[in-house]
């Protein structure tokens, strides 16, 4: 095997898959290197859910594209991913947090986003079996949407194949220095070279970083989840309750419930395991929510990491070492920036421009702000 690439992937979940898929197109020689298995990082324990109900330009704007992507997936990909535009329903039971969406909402709109503040009235006529009790008010988006993360993968992983790009799984990068271009070993000895590398190991991407010198402000957290069994399709948008002991669920085309919250205290590190106060609190916060849950049946729990930053939005950029560059930190939302993030780094990667402004996402930047909806 010539072990020359012009580019090198590190890491094989939603991030590295869709910039991999968009570099693939390019007549480069192209190499996806992951771990485990396609997804089996966060992609593949995350929900599912698509929302352009963010605080900020940049974001919304990357969410408009990321809907469109997933929009085209099932015609570019030749099979369904299971998109569908239910909505996301955002709950407010106080004053300050009412405010807050208020002012998202302006935000959105100025965007061009679909999106209104609604009361609690026409909250329950949207979702007829919501516990609308102490609800002040409601950011409802009817275009946001959900799709199915093992589907998308496989499309990318067939359209990189197809383009000729390769994927190497089951080899863990153990080093990565720089020369010339970039030496990669992976565990079982083989040695990889590379002129640009991308760093998109998701909640591992700070251990890798630190192997070659870089400090990157990631700070992985464990994030549980659940499924139920399936049942008549009976609500459509996915339900966020921001309560300290609220969650939020969907459900899905296929008629299973899917939700988490989100720990408080929050769990740092990167953890697979799952507590045992998990399925019960979420299975209360679910049915004071919507009470006819209270039959349903669970059916799996698990966990994953989100990978943190400090103002919770991720770091996509090169790097201060030249043609190294890093798209991790995604928070909560990396399965539905995946696909724009992809194709923009992607192009930055080939050509040194952002299609556009990406200073949001800067390595450099100052990250005192706060995306108030992570
Ligand atoms: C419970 C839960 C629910 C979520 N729900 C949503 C949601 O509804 N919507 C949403 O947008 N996001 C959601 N997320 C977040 C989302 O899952 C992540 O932000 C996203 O999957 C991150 O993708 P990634 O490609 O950066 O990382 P990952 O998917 O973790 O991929 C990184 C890959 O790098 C590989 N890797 C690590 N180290 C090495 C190494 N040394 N060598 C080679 N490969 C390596 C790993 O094996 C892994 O496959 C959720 C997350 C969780 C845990």
């Amino acid at each position: 095997m010539n072990n020359n690439y012009d580019i090198a992937i590190i890491g094989g979940g939603i991030i590295g898959m869709a910039t991999a898929y968009y570099l693939s197109s390019k007549n480069i020689k192209l190499i996806v290197i992951e771990r485990e298995t396609i997804g089996s990082g966060s992609t593949s324990r995350c929900i599912g859910g698509i929302r352009q109900q963010f605080s900020t330009p940049s974001s919304i704007k990357i969410m408009k594209e990321n809907l469109k992507l997933f929009s085209e997936m099932e015609e570019e990909f030749g099979f369904s991913v299971e998109f569908e535009q239910g909505g996301y329903l955002l709950l407010a039971h106080n004053e300050k947090l009412l405010e807050v969406f208020k002012n998202n909402v302006k935000i959105q709109q100025q965007e061009g986003v679909k999106v209104s503040l609604i009361s609690a009235g026409e909250a329950k006529k949207i979702v007829p079996s919501l516990n609308v009790d102490g609800v002040l008010g409601a950011a409802y988006c009817p275009d946001d949407a959900q799709a199915y993360p093992f589907y998308i993968l496989k499309g990318y992983k067939e359209g990189i194949e197809k383009n000729g790009g390769q994927i190497l799984t089951g080899k863990p990068v153990v080093n990565l220095q720089k020369k010339d271009n970039f030496l990669i070993e992976l565990e079982d000895g083989t040695k990889i070279e590379a002129d640009k590398v991308l760093l998109s190991a998701g909640p591992w991407t700070k251990e890798i970083g630190k192997i070659i010198g870089l400090d990157l402000p990631i700070f992985p957290e464990r994030h549980e989840a659940m499924i139920t069994s399936r049942m008549d399709k009976f609500f459509d948008p996915m339900i966020v309750d921001y309560r300290s002991d609220g969650c939020y669920f969907q459900q899905l085309q296929t008629g299973q419930i899917i939700g988490c919250f989100t720990p408080i205290p929050n769990v740092p590190g990167i953890r697979e395991d799952v507590s045992p106060d998990f399925l019960p609190q979420i299975a209360k916060r679910m049915v004071r929510l919507v009470p006819a849950l209270k039959n349903a049946s669970i059916l799996r729990h698990w966990s994953g990491s989100y990978s943190m930053t400090p103002d919770g939005s991720p770091i996509v950029d090169e790097t201060n070492i030249k043609d190294l560059y890093v798209s991790a930190g995604m928070s909560g939302h990396g399965f539905m920036f995946g696909p724009a993030l992809g194709k923009y780094m992607a192009h930055f990667m080939l050509t040194g421009k952002w299609l556009v402004d990406f200073s949001e996402f800067a390595i450099d930047r100052d990250f005192s702000g706060k995306e108030s909806l992570k």
